[in-house]
């Protein structure tokens, strides 16, 4: 049984005791972003924001980041931060990483505008490839809300330790993260390794696989 049924059923015990038989859905937008003005398309909101000076990284990049691919995917990969090349050319997973993740989303049938949208977590690149700052994810994360809110994925999968870390809050070992379906603002999120590790770390490729094989199943099955 998976974790996320037993906390559903835990909430649904718990409400049960303090409620009897009657079940109360919160049916208000998750997005803190819904009523925060900003546009329904993801191209218009994509121009709305490109400007950002939010924090201290839209002075030091070179170009904004919003993100690729099928604006209406069910399957949405987030990194940390763009890299040099992504700062270069604006757009996330280029460069012999990107290249390995196009490889990786061919073998399941995929590719990086066809049910799959790809973006990260911070829209500027930190000086040096530096983790971004919590104070820095907290000005930049409502961004990726929003965006998360117009794709209405079927799944996220973060790449990596850092996003991970960063989309759950916690300070756990990215082993200790894979193979649990977590939530974020109600949507599955996956956590498995960066494909940047995978080129430093051949070992990673088979567990790498193994992730992409239960993401492929649980997008079938949700299909
Ligand atoms: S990193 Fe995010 S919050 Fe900071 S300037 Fe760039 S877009 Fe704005």
């Amino acid at each position: 049984m998976s974790p996320r049924a037993d906390d559903v059923r835990r909430y649904l015990r718990q409400t049960q005791e303090l409620f009897g038989d009657e079940l109360y859905l919160n049916l208000q937008p998750q997005s803190p972003l819904l009523d925060g003005g900003f546009d329904t398309d993801l191209a218009v909101f994509e121009q709305e924001i490109c400007t950002c000076q939010k924090c201290p990284l839209g002075q030091t990049r070179n170009k904004f980041v919003f993100g690729v691919g099928d604006p209406n995917a069910s399957l949405l990969l987030v990194g940390e931060a763009p890299g040099a090349e992504e700062d270069r050319l604006g757009e996330p997973f280029v460069g012999r990483a990107g290249k390995l993740l196009d490889k990786i989303l061919a073998a399941i049938d995929r590719n990086r505008h066809k049910d799959v949208y790809i973006c990260n977590v911070m829209k500027c690149r930190p000086p040096n490839n530096r983790d971004p700052l919590r104070a820095e994810v907290d000005q930049c994360e409502p961004y990726l809300l929003h965006q998360i809110h117009l794709i209405k994925p079927k799944l996220i999968v973060a790449l990596g330790r850092v996003a991970g870390q960063t989309l759950l809050n916690v300070d756990k070992s990215l082993k200790s993260l894979r193979n649990i379906f977590h939530d974020y603002h109600g949507t599955p999120l996956m956590v498995t390794y960066h494909p940047a590790a995978l080129l430093r770390n051949q070992d990673l490729k088979r567990p790498t696989w193994e992730d992409f094989k239960t993401i492929k199943d649980f997008l079938e099955q949700s299909n």
